[in-house]
């Protein structure tokens, strides 16, 4: 396949499908794993991965965060249900019906709103997301008899099929004392619901309150789907607890390096004339900057990987390219440096990244630009670039 090699993404579906066997084999045959694609998958290209789940690993549920991510899987011919996280206009009801899409449900006056523009007869999908602690979307409140009492309105909705009802945890991936309590408080919370809707005849088809964090870190039994994110890409929930099953992270980010050149102690290096050379050096500059998501926040801080060794960046990160120290290593124009994955023996994570810049990895894998190509790798050969 043919992409420009200047900077560019390797995508690993040998990684993806790695992480998504060994997380099904963790939780069990009793809960079913839905893949949470959103955001381009997580930055790393929905469009070649979710076929991949889909047709060769048999996956038959995704998520997504809009109604443009859920087109675009359709569009690509994804057959299985595809769940909206997130808020969709009401008046989009009909397109959602049309594209056979699941829409998450905020409260009850949206599931009113969306019925409103549904035509007779047109029977929208839905689950109904309650907010158990992390003040985000959902039926809000203290009380279960009124979480109930709404469910039970929605519930008598002609226009809406609702087919589930969750909850999102917001310290899953915290091994803190307090935040175990909360997420427990959180899982009983939903179930009080759950039973509370028993006593008035109306069982959920389906139940879900795990992401890629509470699987591995809590209790599963009661989640009917489990929705897989970080994990499925092989990025940690929380890179400082580790997770019992060995993963393999899915992305590579890459750049070729542009020139090589020895420089004298006291040269500047880059805007702002903030890196000084403290003594002669052997200076590179790699073709990849902020506008292909390599954070200016890793000015002067980060580091990279050049033929097995690693090199720190000199001086600020520019917009489409940026410099570094590789005093004492081999390298020469046109090779090629790794900014996140492996080269050598040496690995540069994207938790690492995030670890300088005060984020997590998945707003580092997220912020890859859109014109960073996803070279797409299958046993080993490039099978596409997107
Ligand atoms: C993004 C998201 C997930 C996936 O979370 P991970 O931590 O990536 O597994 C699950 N559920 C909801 C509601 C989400 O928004």
């Amino acid at each position: 396949m043919d992409y420009l090699k200047r900077a560019w993404a390797e995508i690993h579906l040998d990684a993806i499908a790695h992480n998504y066997k060994a997380y099904k084999e963790l939780i069990g045959d009793g809960t079913e794993i839905m893949c949470v694609v959103k955001a381009d998958c997580y930055g790393h290209c929905d469009r070649a991965i979710v076929p991949y789940l889909e047709n060769e690993l048999g996956v038959r549920k995704f998520a997504v965060s809009n109604i443009e991510e859920a087109q675009r899987l359709r569009d690509s011919g994804v057959k299985g249900d595809i769940l909206i996280l997130g808020y969709t206009p009401p008046e989009a009801a009909r397109r959602l019906f049309e594209l056979d899409i699941i829409q998450a449900v905020t409260e009850l006056p949206y599931a009113k709103e969306l019925c409103g523009f549904l035509g007779d007869g047109e029977k929208l999908r839905v689950h109904v997301a309650i907010d158990t602690g992390m003040t985000r979307i959902g039926i809000h409140s203290e009380s279960i008899d009124e979480i109930a009492s709404d469910m039970l309105s929605i519930l008598s909705m002609p226009a809406l099929s609702v087919e589930g009802m969750f909850t999102h945890l917001c310290v899953a991936d915290s091994d803190d004392e307090g935040d175990v309590e909360y997420t427990k408080a959180q899982i009983e919370k939903l179930m009080s619901v759950v039973d509370k809707l028993k006593e008035r005849g109306q069982t959920i088809p389906c139940v879900h309150y795990l992401n890629s964090a509470a699987g591995v870190y809590h209790d599963r039994t009661r989640s009917d789907l489990a929705r897989l994110g970080i994990i499925l890409y092989g990025l940690m929930p929380n890179a400082s607890l580790p997770v019992p099953i060995k993963l393999e992270s899915a992305l590579s980010l890459k750049a070729r390096v542009a020139q090589v050149k020895e420089i004298k102690a006291g040269e500047c290096v880059s805007y702002g004339r903030t890196f000084v050379a403290p003594r002669d050096m052997k200076l590179a500059t790699i073709a990849i900057g902020y506008a292909d998501g390599y954070s200016r926040l890793l000015s002067g801080k980060g580091e990279i990987l050049i033929n097995g060794k690693r090199a720190k960046i000199a001086g600020r990160v520019c917009m489409d390219q940026l410099m570094c120290d590789v005093t004492g290593i081999d390298v020469k124009a046109n090779d090629i440096a790794t900014l996140i994955g492996k080269d050598g023996d040496d690995c540069i994570t994207a938790d690492e990244l995030a670890a300088i810049y005060g984020t997590i990895g998945y707003e580092v894998v997220c912020g890859i630009s859109k014109r960073v190509p996803r070279v797409i790798i299958k046993d080993g050969v490039e099978i596409t670039a997107l």
